[in-house]
Formats: C-alpha cells, structure tokens, sequence
C-alpha cells in the first residue's frame, strides 16, 4: 500500500514536471515560428516588409514579457503565498500554545491562592538575654522547649515572704578544695567544679556541678534584693536539680571569687583551666539557716522541680569585686515571678 503510495506520487511528480516542460517553451517558440513563416512569405514591397518587420519586432518585444514574466510572477506569488500562510499557521500555532501557558499560570496562581497558608516555623532559637528582643518577656517565643518560661507556675525567681517557720533540718555539706575550670558563657561567669562535692538534704544527695553570679540578686527576701548572688547548681543521681544560693552584700573581699576573677579568660567561651584548686565550701556562709521551696531554673529552658535553698545570711565580697563582675555583667537577673500560693518553708 506504501509502496502503491509512493508509485502515485512519483507519477504524479512526473506528470507535473513534464506538464510544466511542455507549456513552458511553447510560447517562446511560437514568435520564432511566426517569424520564419513571414520571412518565407516575404512581402513584396518595402512598406509591407517594414509593416511586417514591425508587427515581428512587436512580437518578439511583447510576447516574451506575456508568456515568460507571468510564469516567473506566478512562481513568486505562489511562494509568497504559501510562505504567508506557513507564517501565519505558525503564528496562530505560537498564540495557542501562548494562551495555553497563560491558562496554566493562572490556574497554577489559583490554586495556590486556594492552598492554605503554610504552619509558621517551629522556633529553635538558642539565643536568649536579659534586654531587648531576646530578653525574659520573649524566651518562651525563642524556642519551642523553652514554654515554661511563659507558662510554668513554679517559676523562679520569687520575692521569699510569708514562710512557714518550721525546724529545718541543717543541709549537710560535704565539700572539699577541688580542681576548677571558670568561663564566660555569655549569661554569667560560671565556675565548673571537679566531682565529689556534695550536698545532702531530704534524704537526697546532690552532686554540685557549677556555681555562677548574678547581679543583683535574683530572689529577694521579704523585698529586700541585694547586690549580687552566688548560685550553686546541684545534681542528684535521677538528674533532678538543687540550687544553693548564697547572698553577696558589700563588704571583705571574698577570697574564693577573687581566685575565680584572677583567673577569668581573656575572651568569651574559652574556658580558664587553672593548676590550683578551690575550696566551695568557702562559699558559704556561717549560719546555715535556710529558706527552701521548689521553683525552676532561672534561664532558658526555665525547667521545673528544682530544689531551691537559700541560705538567710548573705556573705560579703568587696566593692572592687563586685565593680570587676559590673563591668562584664552589669545586669543578668530574671524578673520575678508569681509565687502562685507555693509552700515556702524556712528554718526557725
Ligand atoms: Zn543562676
């Protein structure tokens, strides 16, 4: 059948070619013919041989200008033609398929449109302060696990009224001189304290990890705040945690926090690992009367349960001292928070 097919078109091809082959000189040969037979029939005057001289120049002038000229104008015509109709398919060609991604787009738009908006990211945010943006009013917005910071009721700090005045038992410190790092964390100067100093109170023994100032003070007694504080974290074996803080009033030097300042680093985050060792146990004031209650931690992630104790007489340290720690952290304490009705307990 393709072969069928193409034998019809290659006759077809022949028949055209051999068409055009015949019409085309036919014309031009015509006036060459018309010539000669007047040239055998010569006229027989010079007027008559002029007058028929002219109507063959004629001939020969006019006639190729109709029968060829047109030919050539039709070939040209036609190809312009069929060029202009292959623009113009293309160019309808291109609008269709232009209208046609237009459809696309806006229907591409709506449905976005439609689509509902995307969930807000989950914040991860790792920094915090105690100003600004990032300060206490916003760390529960910084980052997803820091919520207690915005809705805990057991939050810390508190002002420390109203206790019950029970007979406490005495905190049992079992605390000795020890090897020590200190670093700039960016919050606080914090001291990190080698193993095997201990607390024991409830019945429970805490692990002191670090201990770390604030300026001021961040709980306040009956009101009253005080000008900085020491605050050392304890664990237990369960990873709960025990916070000792130690009231710092203007007064003596306190040779233990100068031995954590002469050995500050020169810069933040890098960690001051001296040879000698510190005693915690200096920390610590001589009357060991408490106030106790649980609260939190009093930074991000603002986590509950902690065991706080602390202890009724503040120590002293020096204005010298105090003005060293001003100048990195001038002020690094949480606001206080509602005590909520929580049990507040202190030694008779
Ligand atoms: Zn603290």
């Amino acid at each position: 059948m393709r072969n069928l097919s193409a034998l019809f078109a290659c006759s077809l091809a022949v028949m055209t070619a051999t068409a055009s082959a015949k019409d085309a000189p036919t014309p031009a040969i015509a006036p060459a013919g018309a010539s000669a037979s007047h040239s055998a029939s010569a006229p027989a005057t010079a007027a008559q041989r002029a007058a028929a001289m002219k109507t063959i120049t004629e001939s020969v002038k006019g006639k190729p200008s109709v029968a060829i000229a047109p030919t050539e104008r039709e070939k040209e015509e036609s190809a312009e033609v069929d060029l202009s109709a292959r623009i113009a398919a293309r160019l309808a060609e291109m609008r269709a398929t232009q209208a046609a991604r237009a459809q696309a787009r806006a229907k591409h738009a709506a449905t976005v449109k439609a689509a509902p908006p995307p969930p807000p990211p989950v914040p991860r945010g790792t920094h915090w302060s105690y100003e600004g943006d990032s300060g206490p009013a916003n760390w529960s917005k910084i980052n997803v696990d820091w919520g207690k910071c915005s809705n805990g009721n057991r939050q810390s700090p508190i002002d420390i009224r109203d206790g019950m005045k029970v007979d406490l038992e005495q905190i049992s410190f079992d605390y000795r001189p020890s090897s020590f790092n200190v670093v700039d964390n960016g919050h606080t100067v914090q001291v990190g304290v080698g193993s095997g100093n201990y607390i024991t109170v409830q019945n429970r023994m805490f692990e002191l990890q670090q201990f770390h100032f604030h300026r001021p003070a961040e709980d306040r007694i009956n009101g009253k705040t005080y000008e900085m504080v020491v605050h050392l974290v304890h664990r237990d074996a369960e990873g709960k945690l025990a916070i000792l803080a130690v009231m710092l009033e203007r007064g003596e030097p306190q040779p233990t926090i100068q031995t954590v300042w002469n050995n500050l680093p020169l810069e933040k985050f890098d960690t001051m690992s001296p040879t000698i060792l510190l005693d915690p146990a200096k920390l610590l004031p001589a009357r060991r009367d408490y106030y106790t209650f649980m609260g939190s931690m009093t930074e991000p992630p603002c986590s509950e349960g902690v065991l706080w104790l602390v202890m009724k007489q503040p120590m002293q340290a020096s204005g010298a001292q105090m003005a060293l720690f001003s100048r990195l952290y001038p002020f690094n304490a949480r606001p206080l928070q509602p005590a909520n009705g929580r049990i507040i307990k202190e030694s008779n």
